[in-house]
Parts: C-alpha cells; structure tokens; sequence
C-alpha cells in the first residue's frame, strides 16, 4: 500500500479528527491502539452492498451503495454498530480494492456510493476516489458522526457531493457523559459549517432542480446537498429541542435536517446491564410522545425541510449484517 503522507494528514502523527491522539496509525511498528478510533493506516470495512433505509432521496429505489468502514472516534454508550465501531469487526483492504469496490456498487445500480464513517480513513479514500475518478459518475455522500476537524474535510473538497452528517448534541455535558466528546458540539457545528461551504460552492446548472443549497434530479435523488441528521434519544427530548434550535437559527430552511425515531436499545446484555446503571432511559425505546413532541417543536420553529420517520420504526432493524458482503474479490 502507498505510504500516505501529507503535513495535515501524517499518518505517523495522526490529527485528523478532533481527538488529535498524535498516534502512529502506520501498519508496522505502529501504536495503533492507542489512537481513539483503534485503526491503523489500512483501510478495514465490514461490508459494501445496496442499502435501502437511508432517506428516500438517498437510497432511491436501488439502494445507497454503502461502505461500512470499521472503527470510530467517537465512544457512544448506545452505539448502534457497535461490532464494527468498537468491535473492530472488519477486513483490510488495499486503496486500489477500495476503488475497485465503489466501481463494483455503481455496476451494481448502486444510487450513489455512501461512506459511512469514513472519518479516520479520510486521506485513504480520496486518493482510492482519485483512482476511480474518470469511471465513477455517481454522487458521492459522506455520511459521518459530525465529529470531524476542518481541516480534515478541506481534504475533500471537490470529492464529496452530499453531506449527511449527525447533529448529536447542543449540551456539552451530555456529549461527554454519553460520547466521551465533551468538544462535540462546537466541532460537529464548525464541520456543518465546512460542508455548506463546500457544496454552496459546487451547484453548477445542469442540476435538474436546485432547493437552496441541495439540488435534486428528475428522479427525485439528491445530486448535491446537505442532511442534517439528528437522533431522538429517549428521556433527553430536551436535548433534541436545543439542537433543532440552533441548527435551525444558523442554517434556516437552505438545508435538510432529518429527525429520526429509530433508536434501538443494544441488545448485548453486559451493555444494557451497564446503560441500566448510568442511563437507564437509554434501555428502552422512544416513545410515540416524545417523538410526536420533537415533531412539533420542529415545525414551530420554522423547519419546514425534514425528513421524518412515520409508524413504529423503532421496531425494525436498520442495521445491516456486517458479514462482510461486497469486500473481498
Ligand atoms: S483518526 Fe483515530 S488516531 Fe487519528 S486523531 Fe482521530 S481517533 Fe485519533
């Protein structure tokens, strides 16, 4: 594999997201563990296949073609993939099959390839997009924790089409007690901030329909744009209320914001033993009134560009196997 080295992104020295751990990530003779999201320089995914329960101007009727890389710099106590997040679960692989990958889902009929957090392999995918650039037409969506340095998504300037961040917290407080990132909220706004410019930047005219800074095809798919998405965790609707506030007092109706009633308590049972001692509100599902009441909130603030989920989402499982489908050969 080709040594990845650049003054911002020395994988020696690695920077690249708000943890700043200063660890080296290279393969040999690295220190690896100590760096937060537990990866070295290698690319490691647990699984690259059609996926069909992102937002519907994402998924579209083939399917996102999402990259699942393993690994996270963030440490939520209610991790919803946690075998690949802290698990590790996942297969290394060279920059070349990464490319060769995004060229296999967009043979596939993929809608766009979707890089699900990506973070801590920025470097590493742009140049695996550098490779493929001249074959790849398909939109490419990152689709990240919000947790990023800016400097790090300047990196990507030019390669990504959609942003699909999270919004998690506005409390600082509860972004450390619950992530272990007490900078959450300051770094995931500075991050937003960085994904707007980007892409209020790139809308050129042969995009069919332009809806401030996102705009659409004819289809209804997003070609480039900006979704902000935001968790409802059960017993914190408060949280959720501050944070469509600001979003909605610094980004107005010019972007998406996706409000999501899917959180699913883990069913490891050593997890939930530990949540039901420190939060125990995060062992049990949200409820219809919490949900209903975020809604609400939402529209009185003015939002009037989200995605919401209807009926008992909650119930059903958006978490793919991670079986490593789409990685090897
Ligand atoms: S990408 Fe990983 S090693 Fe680098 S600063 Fe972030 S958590 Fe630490």
């Amino acid at each position: 594999m080709e040594r990845l080295h650049t003054d911002l992104f020395d994988m020696e020295c690695c920077k690249l997201c708000p943890r700043k751990c200063s660890v080296d990530r290279r393969a040999a003779g690295g220190s690896v563990k100590n760096g937060v999201c537990g990866q070295s320089e290698k690319i490691k995914i647990a699984r690259a296949a059609l996926h069909y329960w992102e937002e519907p101007c994402i998924s579209g009727k083939n399917g996102s073609g999402a990259v699942f890389f393993s690994g996270c710099s963030l440490k939520c106590v209610f991790c919803q993939n946690r075998e690949i997040s802290a698990g590790g679960f996942g297969r290394e692989i060279s920059v070349e099959r990464l490319g060769e990958i995004f060229l296999e889902l967009q043979e596939k009929g993929a809608e766009n390839i979707n890089l699900v957090t990506p973070t801590h392999f920025i470097p590493q995918i742009r140049a695996a997009l550098d490779l493929v650039r001249e074959h790849l037409k398909l939109p490419i969506v990152y689709n990240s924790s919000g947790y990023e340095n800016v400097e790090s998504l300047k990196l990507l300037d030019g390669y990504i089409d959609i942003y699909l961040p999270d919004f998690k917290y506005a409390d600082k407080g509860l972004a450390a007690e619950l992530s272990k990132a007490g900078d959450y909220p300051e770094c995931a706004l500075s991050a937003i901030d960085e994904m707007v410019r980007q892409t209020a930047e790139k809308q050129s005219p042969e995009d069919c329909s332009s809806d401030g800074i996102c705009s659409f095809d004819d289809r209804g798919m997003m070609r480039k744009g900006v979704i902000i998405r935001h968790l409802v965790l059960p017993g914190h609707i408060h949280n959720s209320q501050d944070v469509l506030k600001l979003l909605y007092e610094r980004y107005n109706n010019t972007l998406y914001y996706s409000i999501m009633n899917q959180y699913t308590p883990p069913e490891d049972r050593m997890m939930l033993d530990a949540l039901s001692k420190e939060h125990p509100e995060l062992t049990r599902k949200l409820t219809k009134r919490e949900y209903e009441k975020t809604i609400d909130y939402a529209l009185s603030l003015g939002i009037t560009k989200a995605f919401i989920q209807e009926g008992d989402t909650a119930s059903e499982s958006f978490i793919p196997p991670f079986d490593l489908e789409g990685v090897d050969l």
